[in-house]
């Protein structure tokens, strides 16, 4: 296979423990001669933290906003926080995202949403965009997405759920920090985790890879092995490892494409509004017939792990909810091609969908 792709990749990637000091030094330049101010988003999580706020490089007249992460960023979401930066302070130098793939996706979306007239409605899709949004950089606090190194901000809208999509989605810089991640939760780690081990999975197995996917997923399932597999969690390597794991994973899926799990994971994210790394897990544990060794691999994980993923939530499923999660994961073609062919039409129909969800 030797699938043309041609991409922005993040600018510049600040890697190792201790980096998150460096934050000041490396934004310093982007402040605009003095003249702008800074934004910091910053995950709910680290809301009260007094020794974690002291942390931030901020200057007098910077911003400091706390993300809530209990839904997914909306279009609504981007535009009020764009509006009201503009009316009260006017247009910032930069912005800051400290956070989980959610924050990432808030990071990525405001920067563009600043330089870019109207509602961000208007912008879901690929290369809609019309100009380069402002300089942002990404700190991620959990590792798993790849929303770090991913050319999309995903939003949901009141029509569909759907990334803006361009070269400038692309952070300006990156600061990977393994310190920062040591507090995540271990079920959420887990799910976050297996979202990097999914997406090199399905970017490894379709028929749109190209020879970058191949060696971004075999690094990032190799690490996926040595952190869920091998080592103990409080081992300094697993962070490190993980964290590479998720820019890796991320990196797999823009030379090559999702495949079934994510298709099914938008069905369950859009009706039920399933955060997205956990409803990976759901439909990932059914789909041996798709992915056979992969499944019982991550069925290995998750028993390594001491993680219950709940069984027979279908139950509680009415036929409506069922075809109306079809509908939304029948409506990815490039998913369903990328994962079966061209000639998908002939292996994939409704029913087996509906037949996915019947299992979880
Ligand atoms: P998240 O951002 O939703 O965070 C999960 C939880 O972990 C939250 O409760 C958060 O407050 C908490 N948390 C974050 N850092 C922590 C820390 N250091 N210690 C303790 N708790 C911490 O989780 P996620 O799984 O990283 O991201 C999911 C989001 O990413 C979804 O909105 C999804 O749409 C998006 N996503 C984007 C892309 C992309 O390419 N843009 C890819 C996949 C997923
Ligand atoms: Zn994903």
């Amino acid at each position: 296979m030797n699938l043309f792709r041609n991409f922005k990749s993040v600018t510049k990637t600040a890697y190792g423990r201790g980096s998150f000091s460096k934050l000041g030094e490396i934004i310093a330049p982007h402040r605009a001669s003095g003249k702008g101010y800074m934004v910091f988003l910053v995950d709910h999580y680290f809301e009260g933290n007094e020794g974690f706020k002291a942390k931030l490089p901020m200057l007098p007249g910077d911003e400091l906003i706390f993300c809530s992460t209990k839904k997914e960023p909306s279009t609504e979401q981007i535009d009020a926080l764009r509006d009201d930066l503009l009316v009260r302070h006017g247009l910032p130098a930069g912005l800051v995202g400290i956070g989980g793939g959610n924050v990432m996706d808030v990071a990525k979306a405001l920067s563009l949403m600043l330089t870019n007239e109207g509602s961000s409605v208007q912008y879901q899709g690929l290369n809609l965009i019309k100009k380069p949004g402002i300089y942002h950089c990404g700190v991620p606090t959990i590792s798993g997405t790849g929303a770090e190194v991913s050319m999309t901000a995903v939003l949901t809208g009141p029509a569909k759920k759907l990334g803006l999509k361009c070269d400038w989605t692309v952070f300006d810089q990156i600061v990977l920090d393994p310190d920062l991640i040591a507090s995540v939760p271990d079920d959420q780690w887990f799910y976050t985790g297996m979202d990097t081990y999914i997406h090199s999975v399905e970017a490894i197995t379709g028929t749109k890879k190209n020879t970058f996917a191949e060696a971004y997923s075999e690094k990032s399932l190799e690490m996926c092995r040595q952190v869920y597999l091998k080592l103990d969690r409080k081992d300094p390597k697993s962070d490190e490892l993980l964290m590479v794991a998720s820019y890796m994973g991320g990196l797999s899926l823009t030379y090559s494409e999702v495949g079934v799990c994510h298709a099914l994971s938008y069905g369950l994210g859009k009706v039920l509004e399933m955060h997205h790394c956990y409803a990976n897990c759901i439909a990932f544990n059914q789909l041996d017939d798709v992915y056979g060794d992969y499944v019982q691999e991550f069925k290995g994980m998750v028993k390594a792990r001491g993680i219950t993923l709940p069984q027979n939530l279908s139950k509680d499923w009415s036929e409506e909810t069922i075809n109306a999660m079809a509908e939304v994961a029948y409506a990815l073609p490039h998913m369903w091609d990328h994962a079966f062919g061209p000639d998908w039409q002939q292996v994939l129909d409704r029913e087996r969908i509906k037949g996915w969800y019947r299992r979880m």
